[in-house]
């Protein structure tokens, strides 16, 4: 059995899915304005681990993994005006960008990628259940949660009124009947991105979306929430509030599951504070995404990643071990002390330590891929670097001369790429090659 930390119960619980057949699972995913960096790419890797862990388990079509898209946001339209574009070209820009870095650490795409755009009519009925049932109200424009209607709010932060006042950072609005009441709708100005309401033209809040989208795509209750630790509050406490007391008291998630950070030095990665790492840039100086998956999944997800040359450094050194000692043999079962460690609580690094301890090449495939790991053929990952497709090119390039019987030019080719390293060998079903 499975057991995870439930950030609700503080505790690790043993993980018994409502419907094993249909294990609903909801990350909370990128707000597209920029370039995600590696504390970003964190919950991606770790939720595309557990994916990979539940359909292991459960069978491949047991999970409906969801994660949504933010493509209406203050810091896109902000993003939008710095540049004078529609803010669809902003978040088409992001969006793929992110799609393509998260790709390069073999994260595979979600099954549901709700975008808020397309999901206003389900917030806007969700709001009018909020005011109808007193939880929420209307002011200048604006829709607001009612934080003191619901006694149960603050039960995923366990924060007290002062500290729920502290945290929420809110800014001075005259509109607010208390201080710790959030927004659902705000009005939008003219020009600005928005959409006809019954509170007038305008756009929702970032939290409503999470809580509509779940509803829409998953339901009022699901298996598993995820997202990073800094989440909690005032993200998914205000998720909680607004989806329970929309459906009479359901509870929203029976597991909620949270990341640690990724530090730099002492400090959280982070963009505001300017100290931020991208996949982009780490994968430009020729790391291999892989080397950036393992190196991600070598510290427990709940634990602080402090991101170094070194964790890197060893986490190249590791990857080409274990495929100098998988070879190119098909993958195995996993083993046993493999899956125990990644059913408690996906243990990674004590799977990766494990994985590293196994002799027999099929169990050594099967096993790291539950982690998403040594997908590549041997060949592929000795050959590695970017210029790989180029190598390639250019043999194809040669084989068209021979064809063409201008073996002049066939052995130019042959001489250029031995003087970077490339060694060619002619066989009866064509040419290989590989690095002196
Ligand atoms: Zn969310």
């Amino acid at each position: 059995m499975i057991r995870l930390y439930d950030t609700l119960a503080r505790q690790k619980r043993g993980f018994e899915p409502a419907d094993p057949k249909r294990i609903t699972m909801y990350v909370c995913g990128p707000t597209v304005y920029g370039r995600a960096h590696i504390g970003n790419a964190r919950p991606a890797v770790v939720f595309d681990t557990l994916a990979r862990l539940i359909r292991h388990t459960y069978g491949e079509d047991s999970l409906v993994y969801a994660r949504n898209v933010t493509d209406v946001d203050d810091k896109i339209i902000a993003s939008a005006d710095a540049e004078g574009v529609d803010p669809a070209v902003i978040t088409e820009r992001y969006e793929r960008y992110y799609l393509e870095d998260m790709g390069a650490l073999g994260v595979r795409p979600p099954d549901i990628a709700p975008h808020a755009t397309q999901e206003i009519a389900a917030m806007l009925a969700m709001i009018e259940r909020l005011i109808e049932r007193g939880n929420a109200y209307e002011a200048e424009g604006h829709v607001l949660f009612s934080v003191p209607s619901d006694p149960d709010y603050g039960v995923l932060s366990k924060r007290n009124r002062e500290a729920m006042v502290a945290g929420a950072r809110v800014e001075v609005a005259p509109y607010k009947r208390d201080p710790t009441d959030f927004v659902l709708w705000k009005p939008s100005a003219d020009g600005v991105i928005g959409w006809d309401s019954p509170w007038g033209r305008g756009r929702p809040g970032w939290h409503i979306e999470c809580s509509a989208m779940i509803r829409a795509h998953l339901g009022e209750t699901i298996d598993i929430h995820g997202g990073g630790l800094d989440l909690i509050f005032p993200h998914h406490e205000n998720e909680i509030a607004q989806s329970r007391c929309a459906h009479g008291g359901a509870p929203l998630v029976r597991y909620w599951v949270h990341n640690g950070f990724v530090d730099m030095g002492a400090e959280k990665m982070s963009k505001s504070l300017g100290n931020i790492v991208t996949p982009a840039e780490l994968l430009e100086q020729g790391h291999r995404g892989e080397t950036l998956r393992l190196a991600l999944l070598s510290a427990h997800y709940r634990s602080p990643l402090p991101w170094t040359e070194a964790l890197v450094a060893q986490a190249k050194t590791n990857l080409d071990k274990l495929y100098r000692a998988a070879g190119d043999t098909p993958p195995g079962e996993p083993h046993q002390s493999v899956i125990e460690a990644l059913t408690d609580d996906l243990n990674t690094p004590l799977a990766l330590t494990r994985i590293m301890a196994l002799q027999d090449p099929a169990t050594i495939k099967g096993s790291a891929g539950l982690l998403g790991l040594l997908e590549s053929s041997e060949d592929q990952w000795f050959k590695g670097g970017g210029d790989v497709d180029a190598i390639e090119a250019r043999i194809a390039e040669r084989a068209d001369a021979k064809a063409n019987r201008d073996f002049a030019a066939a052995d130019r080719i042959r001489d250029e790429l031995k003087s970077e390293g490339i060694v060619l060998e002619d066989g009866p079903s064509g040419t290989t090659w590989r690095r002196e």
